[in-house]
């Protein structure tokens, strides 16, 4: 579908403005014509806008066929890759390959808005760092990831949400909750005291103490349960395990993202909403992402 430039610009164009025309400077739903490819000008008033613009394809000197075909690798194979494997897959550069990877991820938190509600377990796991034996990798101590899950009636799991904390304290659990869960929902835990105050915060909380409940974590918990084992194994296998903690919360952005799709039946739909997305995203600039993005 896509052989060039052209035939990318004309699907973003189509995507951004599927009503015709919305000029982003006068506001004006005018008519427009073509200067070159990627440029547009408002027969009102006359100004120039790039079909890029105010997207995260804007502001970067990759082509948007190479965009489009690591979108398309990104949403086709079913645990994603990683940036040494598109950096091959394209070959491009590793730092191109690398970036495109991470303003994609950025791409993907907008669907993500709307909260959790139902019955949702929420716990936290810990990812990376030192072994148990003592034994301290490149990542020296371990990230914590508080997790939460959707349980369906009468069986199965729904959405999910997932957050990179600094500590499990419940000044980090409870906005994890409120930002992510919607209030009315039954909220189910372990005995940790950072969740105690949640039934004064409107949600019904279901907390099962698990030193005095003889089922294991993966029978009371078995969302948060198989979300983590998930998780662990898509970032050793996929990634390798070198997700670095400033790094990581945009991982959890595509694992989420991934997961919440797990059931669609057409790539090309998640293709195609990835391209949305991106459209509707800001632009992210370099610096924004070297150093970890400030989610
Ligand atoms: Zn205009």
């Amino acid at each position: 579908m896509f052989p060039d430039d052209e035939a990318c610009n004309t699907y973003v164009e189509q995507l951004r403005w599927p009503k015709g025309f919305i000029c982003p400077a006068c506001g004006k739903h005018s008519k427009c014509w073509h200067q070159t490819r990627n440029r547009l000008v408002c027969s009102y008033c006359r100004r120039q806008t790039s079909i890029t613009s105010g997207t995260i394809f804007d502001k970067t000197r990759t082509p948007l066929t190479t965009w489009f075909e690591a979108a398309w690798h990104l949403s086709t194979s079913k645990n994603g890759l990683s940036a040494k494997t598109l950096e091959r897959t394209l070959g491009t550069r590793y730092r191109v390959a690398w970036t495109m990877l991470q303003r994609f991820r950025v791409a993907m938190v907008r669907s993500e808005r709307e909260r959790l509600s139902g019955y949702v377990e929420v716990d936290e796991t810990l990812l990376g760092g030192a072994d148990q034996g003592g034994k301290r990798g490149r990542g020296a101590s371990k990230s914590v990831i508080v997790i939460a899950v959707e349980v369906l009636e009468p069986k199965g799991f729904g959405r999910i949400r997932m957050r990179h904390i600094p500590d499990a304290s419940g000044a980090n659990l409870l906005p994890f909750v409120s930002d992510f869960i919607a209030t009315g929902s039954t909220v189910h835990t372990d005995g940790w005291r950072g969740y105690n105050n949640l039934s004064q915060k409107g949600y019904t909380h279901k907390k099962t103490v698990l030193s005095t409940s003889d089922d294991p974590a993966h029978v009371t918990m078995p969302g948060v349960h198989l979300v983590a084992g998930l998780l662990k194994r898509w970032i050793l296998g996929t990634h390798q395990g070198s997700v670095s903690s400033e790094h990581l919360q945009s991982y959890l952005e595509e694992f989420t993202f991934r997961f919440n799709r797990r059931t669609s039946k057409s790539r090309g739909l998640v293709f195609r909403r990835l391209i949305e997305q991106s459209i509707q995203s800001n632009p992210v600039t370099e610096a924004a992402i070297t150093h970890g993005y400030d989610w």
